[in-house]
């Protein structure tokens, strides 16, 4: 492939603690050059599924870190005919997972960026640290591109005080930096935008609920243009019933397992994190299984699902009553955009409310932005799928480009 077209593009890296997903795109065409994922960085059977033009390839081979993923990736680009070195990229965009109360703008990365990251890494011990060693890897192995940071909290930074606020202690609070910052951001502000483009209504006059229902899970409410309230807190642990993580719980009860079930904190970590929400409840947390489960008659694996439907309605009508009024409400990711059982359940009899659902669209499988509710529902409800390589990619190239013009 020439250099010429691809020549701006950006290339998003997504480092998890023991995976890197990446896709390289043209953020103003949208054209998806090549993506893929490296899983088990770190073992000696890691993976890499990487698809470009058309072909797609994995390959089992021992990847000791995330440098060794990034420069493997770059052999399998190669190998397509791009030269990631000489192919012309306006900026690798890195997701980042909490900017603390520094970031909240896409933000070049420089030495100083990389040191404040690295010192609110506290605040997400187990996902900033990855994002640090993506970062560390594309400015060794693509020295002459400027890496940009997308943090995933930045488009809740200015929730409202009432909304951020935990009820403790105001001075231990302050002091630890104890607050709601929200995650999921970058698809909450893209698909609330894709939605008010949907419906041809400003932005900044709309009230939306947005559903970002994957294997991690939150809702949002924003309004005239800006979140008021979302579902995940300090950590992405609070909120819906997620894949394997608890979203809500009685606070009390993380006490009771250290002081009476003696589990030490990394224990408890762990099975907050990785053994509860679906996966705690029935034992699985991929929706698709769960529903062929349920369809079989499995016990557990239909209360698991009234579990997180009856989560998500809490949510759901706590948002209204916040919102007051609601113009549309929006399915994204994962379970939001493919399981039409979920969608229809938790917006079930609710036509008191103004929500009607049209089965039959709501049926229809599509990866479109599309309408599900009937013509005669007052509020719009919507599925669009969400893009959050697209989103970074946008936003790297817009600070790239506003940097190099200043
Ligand atoms: P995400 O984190 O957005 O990639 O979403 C992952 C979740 O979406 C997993 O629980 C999948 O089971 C679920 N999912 C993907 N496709 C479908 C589908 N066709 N029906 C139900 N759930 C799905």
């Amino acid at each position: 492939m020439s250099a010429a077209a691809t020549a701006g593009a950006v290339l998003v890296l997504n480092a998890g603690s023991s995976s890197l997903k990446y896709q390289l795109v043209q953020p103003d065409t949208e054209e998806v050059f090549a993506e893929g994922i490296a899983e088990r960085i770190g073992d000696h059977d890691a993976s890499i599924t990487h698809e470009q033009a058309g072909s797609k390839t994995t390959e089992i081979r021992a990847m000791p870190d995330h440098l060794a993923a990034v420069e493997f990736m770059m052999g399998l680009f190669a190998e397509g005919g791009i030269d990631l070195g000489t192919a012309g990229l306006s900026a690798v965009g890195h997701r980042v997972v909490h900017g603390g109360r520094t970031f909240y703008e896409p933000t070049l990365i420089t030495p100083e960026v990389i040191s404040e990251i690295t010192r609110i890494s506290s605040l997400a011990p187990l996902h900033n640290p990855a994002n640090l060693i993506g970062i560390a890897a594309a400015r060794e192995l693509l020295p002459d591109v400027p890496s940009v940071g997308v943090f995933d909290t930045a488009f809740f930074h200015a929730l409202p005080d009432a909304a951020a606020t935990y009820a403790i202690d105001r001075g231990v609070a302050d002091l630890h930096a104890i607050r709601r910052y929200g995650f999921h951001g970058t698809s909450h502000e893209y698909v609330s935008g894709q939605a008010a483009e949907f419906l041809g209504r400003p932005y900044d006059d709309l009230h939306q609920i947005v559903l970002h229902l994957g294997n991690g899970a939150s809702a949002s409410a924003i309004s005239d243009g800006a979140p008021i309230d979302t579902s995940m807190g300090m950590t992405p642990l609070e909120g819906l019933v997620m894949g394997t993580r608890s979203g809500d719980l009685d606070p009390g009860i993380v006490l009771h397992l250290n002081r009476v079930v003696h589990l030490g904190v990394d224990q408890i970590d762990t099975l907050l994190n990785k053994q509860s929400g679906l996966k705690g409840l029935c034992g699985e947390n991929d929706f698709r299984t769960i529903t062929e489960k349920m369809d079989a008659g499995d016990e557990s694996a239909r209360r698991a699902y009234d579990i997180y439907i009856n989560r998500l309605r809490k949510y759901i009508g706590a948002y209204m009553i916040q919102l007051g009024r609601v113009d549309a409400i929006t399915f994204t990711a994962g379970v939001g955009e493919n399981a039409a059982s979920v969608r229809a359940d938790a917006l079930a009899d609710l036509e008191m409310y103004g929500i009607r659902i049209d089965a039959e669209r709501n049926a229809l499988r599509s990866r479109e932005p599309r309408r599900i509710s009937t013509a005669d529902s007052a509020i719009d409800v919507l599925v669009i799928p969400t893009n959050e390589e697209l989103a970074i990619a946008r936003q790297a190239a817009e600070v790239v480009g506003s940097s190099s013009a200043g």
